[in-house]
């Protein structure tokens, strides 16, 4: 399937005009040549009377901004500085802002360097900027602060986007130099996202901007402009308020403590939530145990869900990574890319094309020599030290207990082997496919791939390597003076036990694919030091389950109350997880979502079901 709302970005053209950028295709600045700061906050912080509605806010409120044309974010960061001085430590801010043409990071750097009193903000809108791939993006610009930004065509986009938005920024260029962004079909998704109370602020009085506003619904107001200008508008849905919306915070469970529950604690935990993580074997006795695991992707030209989550995942946990520090020093790994060694000719055109089309932006994705790629910022880490790491936070408490059955409800609650249950507001299950031994989820479509890695010991020449390398399996730098050399991919065998056979196929894929390295490493004479074999757990689609969890014995199905997955990483785990505990946290706390509806629906558990009873319509588990 290809969503079509999806398609390659054209970065911004910068003509620099002393401090002010103007968009050489537009032929607009992106803000006023006089004080851009100032007639920012005057038209869309104080249009929208923000400074008042930021003080008012409760704890837990959660106050959602929603801007087209992200630009240089200076109004983004602008509303979050007025955020940070006015509203409560309990309050949260959300961003979200469509950008069609974003501005590279140097132009970017450029243009915030002209604002000191947003210096912070600004340096983590840098640090974790994206590169221009289509599609959502989830920022953290603070603690209490994230900003999605949505890449692509405003009028394609937002109706992907599904959370109310309590006030607006229109800024997309003048209407006569851009009347793509000042569509009646632009202005529905709009008030669609607009609730009683939601406003809305623009620079410009265009007559036609303000009838179309009235049509969908807004009652728009004309105000005094900034500075020589003579108007600018106002707008709002409905006089009456709506409450503030609270995001939730309570207690979570979450099941398994390998990178799928470690991320997902840390996310929650970041929210606000209380979270007890439950694993009988401590932090990362599964696959997510190896000594190394690579930060990866798999690039392609084409935007269907499964390619679009390869590529948003490794972009987020690359945002992950920059905002943690992680990893503190090599002795956790590094992020200094990874090469990917075509294994045949149909993989070279495919990653060939991916850079082509753009869909990879040189920034992620550039060549690497005689049929090589490097994928940009990615790497190699010790996943158990990641996974330590996430869950050292103070709401986050590490329970060493096996569960035997889960209850939906209100609160749900899980049953520990002691035959003790513990109760919350949400459980979340990330233990694979251990999950098939719980009462009622034997219907899960998961699959069980073994895979063995092999410890090599580093030789004089192996030990200078920098970078991981992928090829059919996968090769890192020496952690601990061994090299991973993995892994083997068995659908067959499932015992943990590793076998010698197991060494001798990867160190023969090695040298079959990267005969110098395997040479390096002492050829013939390579000594696996140490072995290990776990199994990954894949669905039949190769997505992730994460989501809520479905009752699938009943029809329709419905969504088991307080219960969800995080499940099925496959062999891209590192990279999976980061957003998938951003979508799960999200989603449990009423929180905004980082991805699109086609992406939220193809990570969905119930999709399985869906897609059975659309074949079989009485089939039930
Ligand atoms: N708010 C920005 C700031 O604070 O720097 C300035 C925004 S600038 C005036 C307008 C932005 O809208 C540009 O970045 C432009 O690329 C973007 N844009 C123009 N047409 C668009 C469209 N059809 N969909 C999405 N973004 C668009």
């Amino acid at each position: 399937m290809t969503d079509t709302p999806f398609s390659p970005l054209t970065p911004a053209r910068i003509d620099w005009q002393a401090h002010t950028p103007v968009a050489s295709d537009y032929d607009d600045p992106y803000f006023s040549r006089q004080d851009g700061a100032a007639e920012s906050s005057y038209v869309f912080l104080q249009g929208n009377r923000l400074t008042e509605r930021f003080a008012s806010l409760a704890d837990g409120d959660l106050f959602v901004i929603g801007e087209t044309g992200f630009g240089t974010g200076l109004n983004c960061l602008l509303a979050a500085a007025c955020f940070l001085q006015q509203a409560g430590d309990g309050a949260r801010l959300h961003l979200v802002s469509v950008e069609k043409h974003p501005l590279c990071a140097e132009d970017l750097r450029r243009a915030l360097a002209h604002w000191p009193q947003l210096a912070a903000l600004s340096d983590a809108l840098l640090a974790q900027y994206p590169a221009p791939a289509p599609g959502f993006h989830r920022l953290q610009l603070h603690p209490r602060v994230s900003l999605t930004l949505l890449y692509g065509e405003a009028e394609a986009l937002w109706p992907l986007f599904d959370s109310p938005v309590d006030a607006w920024f229109l800024d997309g260029f003048a209407p006569a130099c851009n009347p793509d962004m000042w569509q009646p079909a632009l202005f529905a998704q709009l008030a669609r996202l607009s609730r009683p109370g939601t406003t809305l602020a623009t620079f410009t009085a265009a007559g036609f901007v303000r009838r179309g506003l009235i049509e969908a619904g807004f009652t728009m107001q004309k105000r005094d402009g900034f500075g020589h200008k003579r108007h600018m508008l106002v707008g709002h849905w409905q006089q009456s308020q709506a409450p503030a919306r609270q995001s939730r915070r309570q207690q979570a469970i979450v099941v398994g403590a390998g990178l799928a529950g470690a991320t997902t604690a840390r996310a929650l935990a970041e929210r606000g939530w209380q979270v007890t993580v439950l694993d009988p074997a401590g932090i990362a006795s599964g696959a997510s145990g190896n000594l190394a695991g690579v930060v990866y992707s798999t690039p392609s030209a084409h935007l269907t869900a499964q390619n679009r989550f390869y590529q948003n995942s490794y972009s987020q946990a690359l945002r992950w990574f920059a905002q943690h520090g992680f990893p503190r020093h090599p002795d956790e790994g590094r992020l200094n890319g990874v090469i990917q060694h075509a294994v045949d000719t149909r993989q070279w055109d495919k990653l060939s094309q991916a850079m082509a089309s753009g869909v990879w932006p040189a920034s992620l994705l550039r060549p690497a020599g005689d049929q090589a790629v490097e994928l940009v910022g990615g790497g190699y880490i010790r996943p158990a030290r990641w996974c330590e790491y996430l869950l050292d936070h103070p709401h986050i408490r590490l329970r060493q207990e096996r569960i035997t059955a889960l209850q939906e409800g209100q609160p749900a609650s899980v049953t520990l082997e002691n035959g003790d249950s513990l109760s919350a507001s949400a459980v979340v299950l990330c233990i694979a496919a251990a999950s098939l031994q719980l009462p009622g989820l034997h219907w899960l479509p998961l699959k069980q791939i073994r895979g063995q890695v092999s410890y090599c010991r580093a030789t004089e020449a192996s030990a200078g390597w920098q970078q991981a390398r992928c090829h059919g399996g996968y090769l890192t730098p020496a952690l601990d003076g061994l090299h991973c050399v993995g892994a083997t991919f068995d659908l067959h065998q499932l015992e943990q036990t590793p076998h010698d056979e197991d060494d001798r196929r990867n160190l023969a894929q090695l040298q079959e694919y990267l005969p110098t390295l395997w040479q390096e490493l002492g050829g013939d004479a390579i000594q696996v030091a140490d072995r290990r074999a776990a199994m990954r757990c894949q669905s039949i689609d190769f997505l992730p389950l994460c989501g809520p969890l479905p009752v699938a014995s009943e029809h329709p199905h419905r969504a088991a109350a307080g219960l969800y997955l995080n499940l099925a990483h496959g062999s891209r785990g590192i990279t999976g997880t980061p957003l998938c505990a951003e979508l799960l946290a999200d989603l449990i706390s009423g929180l905004p979502l980082p991805v699109d509806k086609p992406l939220l629906d193809a990570l969905d558990p119930a999709r399985f079901i869906v897609r059975k009873r659309k074949k079989q319509p009485r089939w039930t588990p």
